[in-house]
């Protein structure tokens, strides 16, 4: 074990390093996992490109803590103490409450030196005592981690077994069994025999890009690095290269397929055959057809019309889907918080062709035993329009709906002939146009359109955060926010719904 002045202690997320020393933790493993490039940037990367965690990202940080201050108060527990991320002193202090048998020791420290410049830390949540043999005597641990999520997802099992790894090299044993705590699921056995083999994987993966210094290539995944603080960093650089995992059907398997076939800039999609890429795999003929077009449209900057390939070309675009044009019609947005299981806000445009206005109705529940009364409320309005159609984007809406009528016991038919008046935008859009636009979200389709937002750091993760705040400090201007955002998501959708009638009425003849 390294003296503990060999030890260089950063206050950072992460990474912690001397300038020869490698500090491996359990919460790097986790972040590999998500995405190799981070952890590189974590250690080797300008600090000053970094910028700091979005508010949702706190939010859930906290949200975990409280949830595993819960969990842990439920039986007895001691604690190790040492300064923080003081990694030698952390394990120092949890191996001799290992060595006295203490029951359940929270927040402990595992560390083991490889010999190769890298110390391996694991932190599990909780280490509880076991019938067994150890370097200690007739008892050892398992680890538990305890997480808010509602799944055994693969990324916090193979954090386990690297509990599991290291605290084997510890207490001279291995323990038959790592375990996690789950919010909605409870308590979870990962299988070792399973997930220790691609642990070992990921880990070794892992060290090499550490040790040779090796930067992962810029990959663009909204759904993992909205999150993260290099995406300021790592987007202008996409952007910059126009890198293809900014054009929407390109995922990282697709990619490397395509990079394969020396099909690695926009201009050499554009021009390639669907016959080309349709028989590789994960692509098919659909895929394949539509990712050329795709990166037509991109490069044209413009729409382009898209049809199945059972329909004829020759029949207009606008009969190929159902898109109702009234003279009062309805534009639907949902505020939501689903980690509280709650509907906090619905907002709804009427547009009324005939009279030529637009008024907004915010159904708000500053409260959640509130959430039934707004429910009422938005069905009192949209009834009182009954031949209105609803505009939406996407399925979130009309499947929100219909969870809260069960909820909520209102009568089956009602829901349904409700339902029946939903035409979900997001679905009619991917069905007949191929857009301009990194991702066929609402925003950056009504942000190609012209709309802006007023807010135009607003999102759903934002307003979750706003609801939040002003459940807190009772401020009311985070109910202000929430509501300017979500009249505008209406707005935005309303936009849409006119750009698409009028696309369809130019009755494009669809590229071949
Ligand atoms: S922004 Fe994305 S690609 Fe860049 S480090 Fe973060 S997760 Fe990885």
């Amino acid at each position: 074990m390294p003296s503990q002045t060999s030890i260089a202690l950063q206050s950072v997320d992460s990474v912690e390093t001397s300038s020869t020393e490698i500090w491996l933790t359990d919460e790097i493993l986790f972040n590999y996992q998500r995405c190799p490039r981070r952890v590189f940037l974590d250690r080797y990367g300008d600090r000053q490109q970094r910028t700091s965690p979005p508010d949702y990202l706190r939010k859930l940080r906290q949200d975990s803590y409280v949830h595993q201050r819960e969990v842990l108060s439920q039986a007895p527990f001691q604690e190790p103490n040492y300064p923080r991320r003081d990694w030698v002193a952390g394990a120092i202090a949890t191996t001799a409450l290992m060595q006295q048998g203490v029951d359940r020791i929270a927040n402990g420290v595992l560390q083991i030196p490889l010999g190769n410049g890298i110390h391996l830390v694991s932190c599990p949540d909780l280490l509880v005592k076991q019938p067994g043999y150890s370097i200690w005597g007739d008892w050892l641990y398992a680890p538990t981690d305890i997480r808010l999520g509602k799944r055994p997802k693969l990324d916090y099992q193979v954090a386990v077994a690297f509990h599991t790894y290291v605290l084997a090299a510890v207490q001279g044993m291995w323990a038959e069994t790592g375990w996690l705590i789950l919010r909605q699921r409870g308590t979870y056995a990962v299988s070792l025999v399973d997930v220790l083999p691609r642990m070992e994987e990921i880990l070794q993966s892992c060290m090499e890009t550490l040790l040779q210094q090796q930067e992962p290539e810029v990959f663009i995944t909204h759904s993992r690095c909205d999150l993260c603080h290099w995406f300021s960093h790592c987007y202008t650089l996409a952007q910059g290269d126009r890198h293809l995992s900014l054009l929407p059907g390109v995922t990282p398997s697709r990619y490397i397929q395509l990079k394969a076939l020396q099909l690695k800039t926009l201009e050499e999609i554009a021009i390639a055959s669907p016959k080309q890429l349709e028989s590789l795999p994960g692509f098919g003929f659909q895929v394949a057809q539509r990712l050329v077009k795709q990166a037509q449209a991109t490069l044209q900057n413009r729409a382009i019309a898209h049809t199945e390939s059972s329909l004829s070309p020759t029949v207009p675009l606008l009969s190929q889907i159902e898109l109702p044009t009234a003279d009062i019609e309805l534009y639907f947005d949902i505020e939501a918080a689903p980690e509280q299981n709650l509907v906090y806000l619905h907002g709804v445009l009427v547009v009324d062709r005939l009279a030529q206005t637009e008024i907004f109705h915010p159904f708000l529940a500053e409260h959640q035993v509130a959430e039934g009364k707004v429910w009422n409320q938005f069905l009192e309005l949209v009834w009182r329009y009954p031949h209105a159609p609803i505009f939406h984007f996407c399925p979130y809406e009309a499947q929100t709906v219909k969870q809260l009528g069960e909820c909520y016991s209102t009568p089956s038919h009602l829901i349904e002939a409700l339902l029946s008046r939903f035409v979900d935008l997001h679905e009619r859009v991917t069905r007949v146009a191929i857009l301009p636009v990194e991702s066929y979200a609402l925003k950056p389709i009504a942000r190609w359109l012209g709309f802006n937002w007023r807010d135009s750091a607003a999102n759903g993760a934002q307003s979750i955060c706003w609801y939040d705040q002003w459940l807190t400090t009772g401020d009311r201007t985070h109910l202000e926010a929430i509501l300017r955002y979500n009249e505008d998501d209406c707005r935005a959708t309303h936009q849409v719904k006119d750009w698409l009638v009028q696309f369809t009425q130019l009755d494009i003849a669809p590229f071949s």
